[in-house]
Order: structure tokens, then sequence, then C-alpha cells
């Protein structure tokens, strides 16, 4: 029996094998086999696009229920469905035997691909959860932050509940049964029997009765809802706050997924940066500042809207890096309470003496020498 699995045509390779799967696989297999060797071999991921072809186009057939069941007793999928002029299944009865008529249940043939009988669709008990980013400036990680975000939230139909419709009735086509035979010519005076899902109603055997014009037959209705994103102070980058089933319903679940915010650094031009509870700045003196001393000032500054002033000792180096204490962010347990603590401030210093400076040290040598030495 296993010759007939050669049916494929020699252009196709073994879609299964393509994906890595047996032929019982199921659906579930089958969409994380797809979801995992497509990201491998995405082009954009440096990827073999050849290779990223065929990993589509086998989860294109595999993943469709009647185009997998022609596929398993086939071989192929002949694009825009049906097999025209005749079946192409090379059967080992043909080559010019006197045309013989038999009717064969492909099913007993290849062993029971479909079992039968009704396949109600199960709801899932969850939707999937959904990450936003949500980008904060260097002011609100330090302050904390609320912020009201409307979610275009869809919810489940009242009237319905998600079903679309008022009532169900028995499916015509497969009479409730969730099954349909249709009789496929396989050859020349050769007919199977091809017992498969009905496809007027999925298997299901029932079918929708009066619509529900309460949802127009989504089963879902709009129903926005403003929430309060609440951005702790000493927040970082990479935190997640969480809003339990704040996602849409979906048709298929139960409940609504999670919705996610992930806290991101949003685009700014600073003159400081942070680093963990720390920030970082940088400033350029020249050499009579640097022998001096000086003031300088962090302008944007978090903690201080007209920026930050402080005071540079006499004859600080170049490459050197000032700490100034609790003059960085708020730890992660915020500013105040228990535990409650800031980083430090990092200035690191350039010293650049300009050509004027050079100039006035040629001609003062003698009375800095007389300082120095
Ligand atoms: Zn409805
Ligand atoms: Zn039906």
């Amino acid at each position: 029996m296993s010759g007939y699995h050669n049916a494929k045509s020699d252009s196709e390779e073994d879609l299964y094998k393509i994906l890595g799967l047996d032929r019982s696989a199921s659906a579930d297999e089958i969409r994380k086999a797809y979801k995992e060797l497509s990201r491998i071999h995405h082009p954009d991921k440096g990827g073999d696009e050849e290779m990223f072809k065929k990993v589509n186009r086998a989860n294109e057939i595999l993943s469709d229920p009647e185009k997998r069941q022609t596929y398993d007793v086939t071989g192929s999928v002949q694009e825009g469905g049906g097999f025209p002029g005749g079946f192409p299944f090379p059967f080992p009865f043909g080559g010019g035997g006197g045309g013989f008529h038999m009717n064969v249940d492909i099913n007993d043939l290849f062993g029971n691909m479909f079992g039968g009988g009704v396949k109600r669709k199960v709801r899932k008990s969850k939707g999937n959860n959904k990450t936003q980013e949500l980008p904060l400036s260097l002011n609100d990680f330090y302050h904390g932050k609320q912020i009201q975000i409307e979610l275009g939230r869809q919810v489940f139909c009242d009237i319905c509940h998600g079903d679309g419709c008022m009532n169900w009735k028995t499916c015509d086509t497969c009479k409730g049964v969730g099954v349909r035979e249709t009789m496929i010519q396989m050859g020349p005076g050769m007919m199977a029997i091809n017992r498969g899902p009905c496809t007027a109603c999925q298997g299901e055997g029932r079918s929708k009765g009066a619509n529900c014009t309460t949802c127009d037959q989504k089963g879902v209705v709009s129903q926005p809802k403003v929430i309060e994103v609440n951005v702790k102070p000493g927040s970082s980058a990479g935190d997640i706050l969480t809003f339990e089933g704040m996602c849409s319903d979906e048709i298929g679940y139960e409940k609504p997924g999670d919705l996610l915010f992930r806290l991101v650094e949003a685009d700014e031009d600073l003159d400081v940066k942070r680093e963990g509870m720390n920030l970082r700045s940088k400033f350029t003196l020249s050499l009579s500042e640097s022998l001096l001393g000086c003031k300088r000032d962090v302008k944007h500054h978090p903690a201080h809207k007209d920026g930050y002033t402080f005071d540079i000792p006499v004859g600080i180096q170049s490459g050197e890096t000032m700490r100034i204490k609790g003059k960085g962010m708020p730890g992660p347990k915020g500013p105040e309470g228990p535990g409650g603590s800031f980083g430090d401030l990092l200035v690191t210093i350039t010293v650049v003496a300009s050509e004027s400076e050079k100039k006035s040290l040629e001609t003062h040598k003698a009375i800095l020498q007389s300082i120095f030495m």
C-alpha cells in the first residue's frame, strides 16, 4: 500500500517532510512547526528564500483541512481546486487493462484519515496576549506618569454571545452528521468515495439560523475602554505593565488575552543619558577652565527644570569622571519610603587647550615656570 504515497508530482517535495512532521501531525503541531521554520528561513533574517517559500506552501496546504485531505489522498493539490482532466493519480491498476469499474473508499485504502462524525469547534479558554510598546521620556521615567489610553476594544455580543446568530439549525447539506461523501473519478472506469468533513458546515453538523442584528453577524461589538497606565518613578525601559483580559474578545476563545505594555525609551536629544540608576553626562573644558575650576550646567537633568548647575574643581584632568552623589535616577523602589534611594550623576571631562591658550603658554612660560617649579 505504501506505493500509493508516491502519488505526489516529481516537482513537489513531501510537504510533511518540509515541516519535519509525520502524516499524523495535529493542526497544532503544523502551526507550531510552520511558525518556527518560517522564522528560521525568513529571507529578511538571512534565511534561504527557496526554503522559506516551500515552508509557506506546505503550511498553506496542510493548515487547510480540505486541502490537506486532498493532498493526503492524492499527493498534490492543484491550484483552483478540483482535478481538471481526471485524477492525477498513477494507479497501479491502470495501463491499458480493459476498463473495469470499481468503487473504492479512499479512507479504506489509506487508513482512516478522517474519523467522521460531528466535529464541533471547541473554544480555547483564553485568547493570545498582546504586547504594545510605550515610549517614555527620561522625565517620565524619573517622575513617573499616569497615562490614559483609550482601547478600541471589541467584546462578545450580549445577544448572541459570539455566535453571530440567534439560533442554530441542522446543516442541510450533511443532515447534521458533519460528514460528506463525494464520488471522485479516479481513472477510466473507476470511482472513489471521498469521505470528509462537510464543507457547508465545516464538520459542525449545524449551520447558523437567524442573523444577530445587534452585532451584524460578527459575534462581537465595539466597546472602547479607557484604562490608566501608571508608570512608577524609577521605572526602567523593558519593564512590563500587565492589564489582565484587556485585549478584544476573539471568536474561538472564551476569554480575551492580557494587554501588556513594555516601557521603552523615547527618542530624545539630551545632554544627559540614563545608565541604570545613574545618569551620565560629558563636558569639554578649555585648559584654563580645567586649571582654575569652573561651573557647568546639565540642561536636561530630569530633576531640574532649569538645568542643574554644578562646580568643577580646580585642576581636573582630561578623562576624569566626577561622581555627584544622589543626582541620578530614583531606584527601583522609588525615591521615597524604606529602601528609597537615588543613583549618581557621572560627569566625564575632556580638556582641550585652544590655540590662543597654547600661544599664551609660550608667552608666559617664564612666569609658569616660576609658579610650578
Ligand atoms: Zn450578536
Ligand atoms: Zn454540514
